[in-house]
């Protein structure tokens, strides 16, 4: 058999070592604390289970769905954007139903990506950019988020070289890894280097529900201008503790929209629609469960920075997201530091190069373990900073 040319462009996947390790220490009993996953740890809100069960007993729903999504579900997309970011979107044609976002975010690529384009992608970064722009045929360049930016691009130091063939610019604020987030005035910006180098913005939203001490992230959409441009991903995965349901949401430009739509209706036959209207319920309920939830990692997060920092990994509060992005002591690679950790306190963290390399000389760890677990983890760190003879800080 001969597998086809693209799948050589995907590289070689970096964690190979460390999640053997980790499966090693387990199969010997070890009890290893991750701060790895980034995956609420919290339940979906029972009111939302309760409506997935009660669709499930609904034989209209143990039908083929449409790709387009429940007219009901665009209708609840539209009016929850509307309550949260004050933004109108026409359901028919600038709301798109999705199996998770990481769906549509691979699939548009292929929307707007021929073979030699060029994609402009944050490094350090979710993955999927860069991994759907090389199947699509075209090339990632890649724009460092450095702590010194804010993690934020520097549009204007991209060469004229480079936009004269880009097509598209991914931006995802608040921030994966690295927990940053932004505001309208950056979106702003990034609308009119848009429009003057005729790309198109695809904004990469899950965690704008997910935020500290009362702030509230932005939407691309709530720029005027964006919808000529842009769409933002947005997710009930994070905000809703619904991750393994799958489902998700583009929206914003009609012309992108319909091509996202055109091309998956060639692939997928949409949502399973006993979760399209658990989604419903999840959208027009009570939005209680978001602060609570958000009050809960809060809590986590002020502990476990206070610790990093204690034990030299320099990490700022993030305001938003679940993860805190932490500098590494000098000396180690991210790999090698990760390693450590792993063998001498039985906690997993994520080296950051697996964003990247932007990501080096950092770690990800994430906030989405119980309290017993995170306060156990936080001990171990303490107890193998100590371990190596350092006071604490
Ligand atoms: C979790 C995550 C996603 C994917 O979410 P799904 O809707 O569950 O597919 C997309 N982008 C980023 C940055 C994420 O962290």
């Amino acid at each position: 058999m001969k597998l086809s040319h693209r799948l050589d462009k995907l590289p070689p996947y970096l964690f190979v070592e460390i999640n053997r390790k980790i499966a090693e220490k387990q199969a010997r009993g070890e009890n290893i604390i991750s701060f790895a996953i980034g995956d609420p740890d919290i339940p979906t809100p029972e009111y939302i289970i309760e409506r997935l069960c009660q669709a499930a007993h609904e034989p209209v729903n143990h039908r083929y769905p449409e790709t387009a999504g429940l007219p009901e579900l665009c209708q609840a997309i539209a009016r929850w954007y509307h309550k949260r970011f004050d933004i109108a979107l026409d359901p028919t044609k600038e709301v798109l139903p999705l199996i998770g976002s990481k769906e549509g975010i691979g699939h548009i690529s292929f929307c707007l990506i021929d073979p030699g384009d060029i994609a402009l992608v944050p490094d350090p970064g979710y993955p999927v950019y860069s991994m759907s722009t090389l199947l699509a045929g075209g090339e990632p360049y890649f724009m460092p988020l450095t702590e010194k930016n804010d993690f934020l691009p520097d549009l204007k130091a991209i060469p004229e070289k480079i936009t004269k063939k880009a097509k598209l610019l991914w931006l995802n604020y608040p921030n994966n890894p690295t927990g940053a987030v932004t505001n309208l005035d950056f979106f702003q910006k990034a609308v009119s280097f848009a429009k003057k180098h005729n790309l198109a913005i695809c904004h990469d939203a899950p965690y704008t529900e997910v935020a500290f001490d009362g702030y509230q992230p932005p939407s691309l959409l709530q720029v005027s201008e964006a919808r000529e441009v842009g769409i933002e991903f947005h997710s009930l995965s994070k905000t809703y503790n619904m991750t393994g349901w799958r489902i998700g949401m583009a929206v914003g430009n009609a012309q992108m929209i319909d091509a996202l739509f055109r091309f998956k209706s060639n692939l997928d036959s949409g949502i399973p629609q006993a979760i399209q209207q658990a989604a419903i319920k999840a959208l027009n309920g009570p939005q209680d469960s978001i602060v609570e939830h958000n009050a809960i990692y809060q809590r986590r997060r002020d502990k476990l920075v206070k610790a990093l920092n204690n034990i030299g990994l320099r990490a700022r509060l993030p305001k938003a997201s679940f993860y805190i992005w932490a500098r590494i002591p000098d000396g180690y690679t991210s790999v090698e530091f990760t390693a450590e950790l792993l063998d001498k306190a039985n906690v997993a963290v994520t080296p950051g190069v697996g964003y990247g390399n932007g990501g080096e000389g950092y770690v990800r760890l994430s906030l989405t373990l119980p309290d017993e677990r995170l306060d156990e983890g936080i001990s171990r760190l303490l107890q193998w900073h100590r371990d190596k003879g350092n006071k604490l800080t």
